[in-house]
């Protein structure tokens, strides 16, 4: 078994076929990383728009089904 970090979370990578373990825990830190990332996108998208005037529809994220 293989340790990688990405980003302060530890993933245990089994060199064989590539399966990835994550502790408990880690698993909780990711989906709350990929959550900031995305609303930070959201938030990009929406000021661009503003800027220019368009209209912003709201997009349901990936993230939302954890929710
Ligand atoms: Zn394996």
């Amino acid at each position: 078994m293989r340790e990688v970090e990405r980003r302060g979370v530890v993933l245990d990578v089994c060199p064989q076929c590539g399966g990835v373990w994550l502790d408990k825990g880690e698993l909780e830190k990711l989906l709350s990383q990929a959550r900031e990332v995305e609303r930070h996108y959201e938030e990009e998208r929406e000021a661009y728009h503003r800027k220019e005037g368009k209209p912003y529809k709201k997009k349901k994220g990936f993230m939302d089904l954890f929710d």
